[in-house]
């Protein structure tokens, strides 16, 4: 499968990994918006919102809990944003899901 997180997540290619567990991943966005700009990734690969099952949405909510209780050591501690680009419409550029922290 082309997918450049899935990559990622088999270490096909390089990334910034800030943390790793079985079912997710965090690296630094290769092109930042933010002082901290993370990306979460689910490794199962799911396109996005639309298609997630109850197992991946589990993954979503260990990856709020995660951060929240981390934001310290992420460097999000002071407050941060969440966003999730889901679909076409909204400009949702890399089909696997993922969670940006800014
Ligand atoms: P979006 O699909 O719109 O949520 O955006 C995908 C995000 O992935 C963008 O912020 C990109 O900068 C980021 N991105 C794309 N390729 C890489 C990569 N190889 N390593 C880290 N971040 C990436
Ligand atoms: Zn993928």
């Amino acid at each position: 499968m082309n997918c450049i997180f899935c990559k990622i997540i088999n270490k096909e290619i390089n990334s910034e990994i800030v943390y790793e567990n079985n079912n997710f991943i965090i690296i630094k966005d290769i092109n930042p918006e933010a002082k901290v700009h993370l990306l979460a990734i689910p490794k199962k690969h799911v396109i996005n919102l639309f298609e997630a099952d109850s197992n991946t949405l589990e993954v979503v909510s260990e990856i709020f809990s995660y951060v929240s209780k981390n934001a310290e050591k992420l460097g999000l501690n002071n407050g941060f944003r969440v966003t999730i680009n889901n679909g076409k419409d909204a400009n949702q550029t890399v089909n696997h899901l993922h969670v940006h922290f800014l």
